[in-house]
């Protein structure tokens, strides 16, 4: 499959990069995309998927207070910053969109990045919180947006509890915020449920490149 949505990549946009020629299908240029959806519902393994399978959509790498989790690279998985450079770049306007996420640590998308890349034409996809995505819909109404939802709420809580990156009382944290994001699932332009990390991020990039939705 993938060779033969390598012979039709489009040229338009491919060339001007500074990151590697991408292979896959031509992707509908210059949109930006906003995955949002609750904690552990499988965003971050999503947006691996697209950086393995599918090079040609720019993932947006944002700011965080948050300390590194073992095996999270600085400037791949988030620019790991401090409070005071993140108070800095939030002085100079620098973020498209930030926020206090799980009520601790600040998170952003940087805007620069993001502005570089919709003027080369190539699509970006925000992986962020439902605070962040209201504020692009404010900003950049022209965005899609997607929620990537849990099979169930109980599938939810056991992928969570699984991953066991956070104590009781994170896990506990992130729940809370989890209810209040489920519910705020038809604000958003399309859903994608999670039952399939493959079939998921297929399904987005066929929303990305224009295919559906
Ligand atoms: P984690 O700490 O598990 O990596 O991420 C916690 C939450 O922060 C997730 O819901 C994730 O989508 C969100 N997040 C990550 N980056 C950003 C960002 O740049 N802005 C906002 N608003 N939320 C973000």
């Amino acid at each position: 499959m993938s060779a033969a949505w390598g012979r039709t990549r489009s040229p338009s946009w491919s060339s001007s990069l500074a990151e590697p020629a991408p292979t896959g299908r031509p992707i509908t240029p210059a949109r930006l995309t906003v995955l949002a959806g609750p904690t552990a519902v499988g965003k971050g393994t999503v947006s691996a998927d697209i950086r393995a399978r599918y090079p040609e959509i720019w993932l947006s790498v944002s700011a965080t207070t948050r300390p590194p989790r073992p095996g999270e690279i600085d400037g791949v998985h988030y620019l790991f910053i401090s409070p005071e450079t993140f108070a800095d770049m939030v002085a100079r306007g620098d973020f498209l969109e930030h926020a206090v996420v799980h009520g601790r640590h600040h998170y952003g998308t940087p805007r620069g990045p993001v502005d570089a890349c919709l003027a080369q034409g190539r699509p970006a996809l925000l992986e962020i919180d439902l605070q962040g995505a209201r504020q692009v819909r404010t900003t950049m109404p022209e965005a899609r947006f997607v929620f990537l939802a849990p099979p169930t709420w109980e599938e939810l809580v056991r992928r969570l509890i699984g991953r066991g990156t956070e104590d009781d009382e994170e896990r506990a944290r992130r729940l809370a915020t989890a209810k209040i994001e489920m519910a705020a699932q038809s604000e958003f332009d399309h859903t994608i449920v999670n039952d399939d990390v493959t079939r998921a991020t297929d399904e987005l990039v066929a929303l990305i490149s224009g295919e559906s939705g």
